[in-house]
C-alpha cells in the first residue's frame, strides 16, 4: 500500500542511517512525489534534500523537522512542515538543543560505563555521524560491542524511559514547540500519538494543542491498524486537525518500520496541508512542482 506523499523521514543529519539524498532517491523510486525531511532537532540537512529533489523534475520537498517534548510519563513529538529553517533566533534555539542533547548522551554511556557495558564515545559519534547524537547510536554501539543482539534489546534492556541507562533531558513542553514552531511560521502536527491515546493522556493534549495552533495530527503512521486509524481519525476530526501521517523511515530496520510513502496516507488530507501553506504564503518554502 503506497502513498504518493511521506511527511515524516529522518536523515544522517539525525538518527536515519540514509543520507538526505538517498533518502529521496528512495522514496522516489517507491513513488514519494511530495515528502517532507524532518530530522529530530536539526534542518541542516536540508539544503542536501532540496539538491536531491531538485533532481527528480516531478518530487516536492518540504522543509520540516521534528522536535521531542514530553508530558508526564511519555514523550510528545511534534512535526513542523513549511518553517522558516534558515531564521537565525531558530537555529540558534536547535543550537542550544542540540548541546543540552549532547550533554545527555555522554551522561547516558557513562551510566553504561558504571553498569558494566561500556561502549566507546567515539563509536557513538560515529554512528551519528554528522547528525545530532542520541539514543539510538548509543543502540547501535551496544550493539556492536557486542552487549546485546539487536537495537531493540538495546532498547528494552538499558535505554527506554524506565531503562537504568536513561537519563531526561531539558526540553521545551509540548505548547512551547507549538509556539516556536508557528513563530518561524511553520505548521504543527502532533507525531505518533498512540502510546500517548493508550495512556490516556491525548485528548487533553489535543485540546491544549489544538488552542495553540496545531494543524494536524499523524493518523497514518508505520503499523498502525486500520482500527486505530480509525479512532485516531475520529479524534482529529473532533479537534479539527488534519488527519496527516508518514512512515518515519529511519532505515534501522525493525517490524513496525516501513519504507518511505508505505502507508495508507490518501492526499486529500496533503492537499489541505498545502493549500493552508498556501493561504499562510509559505508553501514557496517547498519546493518542487507541489509547491507553484
Ligand atoms: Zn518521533
Ligand atoms: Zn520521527
Amino acid at each position: 500500500m503506497g502513498s504518493p506523499a511521506d511527511l515524516h523521514s529522518h536523515s544522517t543529519f539525525s538518527d536515519g542511517r540514509l543520507t538526505p539524498a538517498d533518502l529521496i532517491d528512495l522514496a522516489h523510486r517507491n513513488g514519494v512525489r511530495i515528502m517532507a525531511l524532518t530530522d529530530h532537532d536539526i534542518v541542516d540537512g536540508l539544503p542536501q534534500a532540496f539538491d536531491a529533489a531538485g533532481r527528480h523534475g516531478d518530487f516536492t520537498l518540504i522543509p520540516g523537522i521534528e522536535m521531542s517534548t514530553d508530558v508526564p510519563g511519555n514523550e510528545v513529538h511534534l512535526l513542523g512542515h513549511f518553517i522558516d529553517w534558515q531564521d537565525e533566533t531558530f537555529r540558534e534555539r536547535l543550537a542550544r538543543l542540540q548541546e543540552s542533547r549532547l550533554g545527555r548522551a555522554r551522561k547516558m554511556v557513562e551510566k553504561l560505563q558504571e553498569l558494566g557495558k561500556p561502549v566507546a564515545w567515539e563509536r557513538v559519534e560515529a554512528f551519528a555521524g554528522e547528525g545530532a547524537v542520541g539514543r539510538p547510536h548509543i543502540a547501535l554501539a551496544l550493539v556492536e560491542a557486542g552487549h546485546v543482539a539487536s537495537v531493540s534489546q538495546a532498547f528494552d534492556l538499558y535505554l527506554s524511559r524506565t531503562g537504568p541507562a536513561y537519563v531526561e533531558r531539558d526540553r521545551l513542553a509540548p505548547k512551547e514547540v507549538v509556539e516556536l514552531l508557528l513563530s518561524v511560521g511553520g505548521l504543527a502536527t502532533l507525531a505518533h500519538p498512540r502510546d500517548l491515546r493508550e495512556a490516556g493522556s491525548l485528548e487533553p493534549l489535543l485540546a491544549e494543542l489544538a488552542d495553540a495552533g496545531l494543524t494536524g495530527m499523524e493518523v497514518y503512521y508505520q503499523d498502525y491498524p486500520p482500527e486505530e486509524i480509525e479512532r485516531l481519525r475520529t479524534l482529529a476530526g473532533r479537534f479539527a486537525l488534519l488527519p496527516l501521517g508518514g512512515s518515519d523511515f529511519h532505515g534501522l530496520g525493525g517490524p513496525q518500520q516501513r519504507e518511505p510513502g508505505n502507508i495508507p496516507l490518501t492526499m486529500e488530507p496533503v492537499e489541505r496541508l498545502l493549500s493552508l501553506a498556501r493561504s499562510k504564503g509559505v508553501l514557496g518554502r517547498a519546493r518542487g512542482p507541489a509547491a507553484k
